[in-house]
């Protein structure tokens, strides 16, 4: 993994030469700095008008993908003319066209149910909050204390154990935060592809240039359908860690920069 500007000469002619590029990017923690509770998590002006001005330019189609809810989401970024996926790509909407997956809606009740257990049992620690994002729940604890993490975790387990070995659940897990899926195989690097093929088609390119960037596990899978496809893929971390991504920067306040550079 090179540091992003360090390669920038090996990294420029790519984006100079590319016919079309499908800019996608996470949102929370790469496009903004990771906050105690999810709704503050707010676009900053400058990256909205950065990223309005990168879909206005025909060379790019630019798209967030996240864990957050669709509705969340776009009320969140408020652009219009790009795509969204939420839900790990579980609701896209982009192109012209929606995509919702048919098995997760059939989860959709089930997850509330299990989402109110949860939210029982995790009672009594300080910090701990389901949050249900209707195709999808998360567990989070960033504000819970380190003597407590334990706990969550076990909790945590105690409930979807049974579901998960039986496979009516995926699991996976963020940063400071566990995630509670339908069975259905699908990933932001499903995603991807799914994006990338609909791009060539709107946009009757063959050779677009895939640009993902994010910070957390979650994108890894992001990053390696964009590393299969001739892409770009960057990690956004401050600490050096194992990653299938070719580039990594530091900080969103760095992702702006190659926006800006964009
Ligand atoms: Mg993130």
């Amino acid at each position: 993994m090179q540091y992003l500007f360090g390669a920038w000469d090996k990294v420029r002619p790519l984006i100079k030469k590319a016919e079309h590029i499908l800019l996608l990017s996470d949102y929370d923690g790469t496009l903004t700095p990771i906050v105690e509770r999810p709704e503050i998590a707010n676009l900053s002006e400058n990256t909205r008008k950065l990223l309005r001005t990168l879909a206005k330019n025909p060379r790019y189609t630019v798209g967030i993908i996240s864990g957050r809810a669709l509705a969340d989401l776009k009320g969140k970024v408020g652009l219009e003319g790009i795509i969204y996926a939420g839900n790990h790509g579980l609701e896209i909407e982009g192109f012209g066209y929606s995509y919702f997956d048919p098995v997760a809606e059939e989860v959709r009740p089930f997850l509330q149910l299990l989402g109110n257990v949860l939210s029982t049992t995790l009672k009594g620690i300080r910090g701990a909050f389901v949050e249900n994002k209707g195709l999808t729940l998360s567990v989070h604890y960033r504000t819970v204390d380190e003597t407590e993490e334990e706990a969550v975790a076990d909790t945590f387990k105690r409930v979807t154990d049974p579901l998960h070995t039986t496979g009516r659940i995926r699991v996976t897990q963020g940063k400071r935060v566990y995630e509670i899926r339908p069975p259905v195989d699908w990933d932001k690097g499903k995603a991807v592809i799914w994006l990338l093929e609909k791009c060539r088609q709107v946009k009757r390119k063959g050779r677009i240039l895939p640009i993902y960037i994010g910070d957390d596990l979650t994108d890894e899978d992001g990053f390696r359908a964009v590393e299969k496809n001739n892409g770009i893929s960057i990690l956004v971390s401050d600490e050096l860690r194992q990653s299938l991504a070719g580039y990594f920067v530091k900080s969103p306040e760095e992702v702006v920069k190659l926006l800006e550079m964009l």
